[in-house]
């Protein structure tokens, strides 16, 4: 078509214009004006800008930005106290071993929910030995140490729930090797636990209304040994009557997991978290 033709073509704005075809009609309309000297720059700017417009756009509506990084959660090492050969308490007809089990499986249910990795100490009836339960823990990099037991006493009136955490730890030489030659790595500072065991015997008062016995320093060997910060929850008395008809109730066993769960994901937000990476130019001044 010629020149001459294009321009006794009807203008473009005389079509209908709430239309899909108007618009194709004015947009074909420009392109014709501009075709015979500016067809190919034109075609190269309007690329160009719409390139420029998707970088420079400040509230990034498309969503092409990079998520800011997220710090990876720690490992929650759940270890159901006793097993095998070794019952633990026991009180109308429970064994201890038996609901630290149950327990176990629910408090891992809970975390997976909030995103946090576990890890077991143990999944069955068998019998794993208290420094083997360290060992496990002290090999992970990042944990959080969470041991489930219940309590039993000659004077069944006793009730409630407490939470141990190791004030003074000693944390066992089968993990992390020191690799140096000429010195010493600075000893670490380790979080005892303190915090970890509030916010979880917080949570399991308040979400049970159960006796509060309270958070509690010890020597126990799990929560001592442990590089990570640890604490070892005592659930309540299976010598207790009230206790016990409460424990054998899986809806109860549900809600002391919902609350430990919560607990840990409570302590996780107040921990200062590991420090960014800093970019060459920043480190090099
Ligand atoms: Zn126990």
């Amino acid at each position: 078509m010629s020149q001459r033709q294009q321009r006794r073509r009807p203008p473009a704005r005389k079509r209908p214009a709430n239309s899909a075809t108007s618009r194709r009609g004015v947009f074909r309309a420009l392109l014709e004006r501009v075709r015979p000297r500016h067809c190919m720059p034109c075609v190269g700017l309007v690329v160009l800008v719409g390139a420029f417009s998707v970088v420079i756009t400040p509230d990034d509506p498309l969503g092409f930005a990079a998520p800011p990084p997220q710090p990876s959660l720690p490992t929650v090492v759940i270890d159901p106290g006793h097993g095998g050969n070794d019952d633990g308490a026991r009180g109308h007809g429970m064994r201890e071993k038996h609901l630290t089990l149950d327990l176990a499986m629910r408090v891992e249910e809970n975390l997976k929910a909030l995103n946090f990795p576990t890890h077991l100490t143990r999944r069955d009836d068998s019998y794993v030995g208290l420094s083997e339960r360290v060992s496990i823990s002290n090999r992970i990099k990042d944990s959080i140490f969470v041991s489930l037991h219940f309590n039993a006493a000659r004077q069944t009136g006793i009730s409630g729930i407490e939470t141990f955490y190791a004030r003074n730890k000693d944390v066992a030489d089968d993990g992390w090797q020191w690799m140096g030659l000429f010195s010493k790595p600075e000893p670490e500072i380790l979080d005892t636990g303190e915090s970890l065991a509030a916010y979880i015997q917080t949570a399991l008062v308040s979400k049970l209304s159960a006796g509060d016995r309270g958070i509690k320093s010890s020597d126990f060997h799990v929560v001592r040994r442990t590089r990570a910060p640890a604490v070892l929850i005592e659930g309540g008395f299976v010598s207790n009557s009230m206790e016990a008809q409460l424990l054998r109730n899986p809806d109860y066993r549900d809600r002391i997991a919902s609350a430990i769960a919560e607990g840990v994901a409570m302590y996780q937000k107040t921990r200062p978290q590991p420090a960014l990476p800093v970019p060459p130019d920043v480190a090099e001044r």
